[in-house]
């Protein structure tokens, strides 16, 4: 029996997390659980896969639930309260799935714990790679990926050796401006953007994905999880996203992970690792598959797949303004304050005024984080 916490279980990966706990009690069990604020939903998980620990980020919210459900189950809060579902003595592996920075000191101390993180969280690896990847060597913990092309790169690997990747091929569906004009895209709304082809997000990860940062930020992910160098991650646009991603090796041959577009599967092998087990997601039919495509990402329509990797080559701090003003950003969007071309061009601003340092403390980190989030807010106003 695995014991497992999550962070961000009120999130759409939190909740296929729980789905796939649910089918698999037998394998499975929830030690700790912890979210922003969603209380109601809080309420429910506790009732039915009743948690030691439960973290309600905002403290008036977990005052509310502790006050609702009695002394049933302990009540934390605050930062505080996260790192203590992230490393419970009793859990064998964190699922890290909440949205944006906020993820990096949980998921560092989880590590230090030695547990087994199964992330999801991809801003952790952009903002703090080295560190966290130098961190979980030196403690032996595990890091396995959920996102699902990050997954299948991992999957692609099993039995084999890193030297002879020449190459780690990312998909992307290509969003929902993939065949529109730049013209078009220019007017296009964040209501438009949220109507994603082929898979089920969260909000902030659609937007990512409309704008290609998503497969951005997954590039930076990928160079950290995998230990390849820059020149050797590329991205093709595959609109179907049924191949999840592909390694080509030394000999030409590209490895291939394919499945229908659903997270719980990437998120079972990541709980089941490094058994497979059965799963009630629907098998591919061919008969009904039709054509699959592969074609190039076009930069000019996109410019946050290049801007990306751009911050990866400069690398120090910069993957983290990348990824902070991207944040804000992003939210000023959806909140129809800010055009869809105002996204890249206020990060490209944003990494023209940073000057990129070497980090060794997440503080330093967070601090270049909290720079830019203020920055950018500024620029805006
Ligand atoms: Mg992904």
């Amino acid at each position: 029996m695995k014991k497992i916490s999550i962070l961000g279980s009120t999130g759409s990966i939190g909740l296929q997390a729980l789905d796939v706990v649910r089918m698999h009690r037998e394998k499975f069990k929830i030690a700790g659980l912890a979210a922003l604020e969603n209380i109601n939903r809080l309420e429910e998980q506790i009732e039915e896969f009743n948690p030691e620990v439960v973290a309600v980020f905002k403290k008036e919210k977990a005052e509310v639930l502790a006050g609702r459900i009695g002394r049933k189950v302990k009540i934390v809060s605050g930062m505080e309260g996260l790192l203590e579902v992230a490393t419970l003595t009793t859990a064998d592996i964190i699922v890290v799935s909440v949205v944006g920075s906020i993820g990096l000191l949980p998921t560092l101390e989880a590590i230090r714990y030695k547990k087994t993180i199964a992330l999801a969280n991809k801003e952790t690896l952009v903002v703090a790679g080295e560190l966290i990847m130098g961190e979980a060597e030196k403690y032996g913990a595990e890091i396995i990926p959920i996102d699902s092309e990050h997954s299948a790169v991992f999957q692609c690997l099993q039995g084999q050796d890193v030297e002879n990747i020449s190459r780690i091929i990312l998909t992307a569906s290509g969003g929902p401006f993939k065949d529109w004009t730049r013209d078009k895209i220019e007017k296009a709304e964040a209501r438009d953007a949220l109507k994603h082809p082929t898979w089920d997000m969260g909000r902030k990860i659609t937007i990512d994905s409309s704008t290609l940062m998503n497969k951005g930020l997954e590039v930076i992910e990928a160079k950290w999880l995998f230990n390849v160098g820059l020149g050797k991650i590329d991205v093709v646009v595959h609109p179907q996203s049924v191949v999840h991603s592909m390694v080509e090796y030394r000999d030409n041959s590209i490895i291939s992970q394919m499945g229908i577009p659903d997270m719980r599967v990437p998120i079972q092998y990541a709980l089941s690792y490094p058994k497979r087990i059965k799963s009630s997601v629907k098998k591919i039919n061919f008969n009904e598959l039709g054509q699959l495509t592969f074609t190039l990402p076009e930069a000019e329509k996109f410019p946050c797949l290049p801007l990306a990797y751009e911050a990866l080559k400069t690398g120090r701090t910069m993957p983290c303004v990348l990824n902070g003003a991207n944040e804000i950003l992003v939210e000023y969007y959806l909140q129809d304050k800010i055009g869809f071309y105002d996204i890249p061009k206020f990060i490209e601003k944003a990494m023209i005024k940073h000057e990129p340092f070497i980090y060794k403390t997440v503080d330093e980190v967070l601090e270049v984080d909290k720079w830019v989030k203020n920055w950018v807010k500024n620029e805006i106003k």
